[in-house]
């Protein structure tokens, strides 16, 4: 007779974190059918029942989420002082989804999935295991085989040899007197304001003719008070939208590391996901839809080999080496931001910058972008990332 000391697996995942990453990555479980049986546990300590962040990005055709889109656009404008565009967007839309919307279409999703438990408790580890994880929180430890981890238990932004910015901003839902706003298009990046802080600028996202988010944004290394946001906001709003009487419905501030820093991928069976995970891009911030193709290829794996784990490509070290150039530029003020992305406007069709910063450009596209920015600064902040 054997005896095995081992417990049994309760769970075959457990997905550590549930805001963006952690729900995106269950909800694509759930939709594929040789995984959508499988046990899992979500741990999340609050009750994300609150509106904590509003995503934009840009998309080509429906998306995963479409039902939760609540706007989207298909022009855009660029404003640099001496230069503006207006983009037509072509094949891809800029979307809207309120954080809220999609906390509470997942969660109703997840509600109804009996293979589902949702814990409310704070994770304190995860511990590695021969045959699975083992997660502490603070009010038990529950064993799983993969675990999927959206918590950052360390600071990326404590990593000495990194390049390191901050991308911070605080944004106004603003409801005005008047008829202010194209409903048709939004403002990705308004440069035309102060840059004495670094890099800066505003981007406006009209929901009806009298509302919008309006942000504030900045990529510097160090925080503003408040007060310096709500001037930035309140001088653009008096400065740019013709000094219309508005009030503000909603706030929302948020900062999101812009870095070099490296981010585990794995350990054990544990898989790093969302921020944690490495899918904030440096060199802007964006995060959604890195997000989104992550989950894709877990479920993907999981679905061929049983185990999530897939292997980085040798593009997506082409595209650190971008960022970090990027940042080198912007971190050694080689040029200011606002003539970088001037310059990578004017030059550009949108749908090339697009697919440059979604990681998703052939070498060509790249070269022709590339060589579009300010050649000597970049060439010297190339030379040192190499
Ligand atoms: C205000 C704001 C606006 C943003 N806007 C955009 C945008 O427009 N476009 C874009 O591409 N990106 C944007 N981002 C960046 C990025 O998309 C988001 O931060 C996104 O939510 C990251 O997903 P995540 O799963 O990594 O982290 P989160 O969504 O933050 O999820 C982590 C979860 O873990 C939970 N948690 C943390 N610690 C513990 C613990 N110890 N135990 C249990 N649970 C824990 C948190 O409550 C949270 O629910 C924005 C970020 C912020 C902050």
């Amino acid at each position: 007779m054997t005896t095995n000391n081992l417990q049994p697996t309760t769970y075959n995942f457990i997905v550590s974190g549930g805001g963006c990453s952690g729900l995106s990555l269950i909800m694509r479980i759930l939709s594929e059918p040789s995984l959508s049986n499988k046990k899992i546990l979500l741990i999340e300590q609050s009750e994300k029942n609150l509106n904590d962040r509003t995503w934009c990005f840009w998309e080509e055709g429906k998306g995963f989420f479409e039902s939760v889109v609540c706007k989207q656009w298909s022009s855009s404008w660029f404003h640099a002082n001496g230069y503006s565009s207006l983009n037509e967007l072509g094949s891809y839309r800029y979307k809207m989804i309120r954080g809220i919307d999609f906390y509470r279409h997942c969660y109703q999703v997840i509600s109804s999935s009996p293979n589902v438990t949702v814990v409310h408790d704070k994770v304190i580890s995860i511990q590695q295991e021969s045959d699975g994880v083992r997660v502490f929180t603070e009010r038990g430890e529950h064993k799983g085989g993969y675990a999927f981890n959206s918590i950052l238990f360390d600071d990326p932004l404590q990593q000495k040899n990194a390049h390191h910015l901050l991308q911070h901003f605080k944004g106004w839902v603003i409801e005005t007197e008047e008829d202010a706003f194209d409903v048709d298009a939004c403002t990705l990046m308004d440069f035309r304001v102060d840059q004495h802080h670094g890099t800066t600028f505003v981007y406006v996202m009209p929901l009806t003719q009298r509302k919008a988010l309006v942000e504030y944004t900045l990529f510097t290394e160090q925080l503003l008070k408040d007060d310096q946001y709500v001037d930035g906001l309140k001088n653009y709003i008096k400065d740019y939208l013709q000094g219309v009487n508005y009030r503000i419905e909603e706030e929302e501030f948020g900062v999101i590391p812009m870095t070099s820093a490296k981010f585990k991928r794995k350990e054990g069976n544990t898989m790093f996901i969302g921020t944690a995970g490495g899918q904030t891009k440096a060199s802007s911030g964006f995060t959604f839809m890195f997000i989104q193709k992550q989950s894709a290829m877990i479920v993907e794996q999981l679905k061929k080999t049983g185990n999530p784990f897939y292997h980085p490509s040798k593009i997506d070290r082409r595209y650190h080496w971008f960022d970090r150039v990027l940042l080198n530029v912007l971190i050694k003020r080689r040029v200011p931001g606002d003539q970088v992305f001037k310059k990578m406007f004017q030059k550009n069709p949108i749908e090339r910058i697009f697919r440059f910063l979604d990681n998703e450009t052939n070498m060509g596209e790249e070269i022709r972008l590339i060589s579009t920015l300010p050649t000597i600064p970049f060439l010297k902040a190339g030379f040192e990332e190499i």
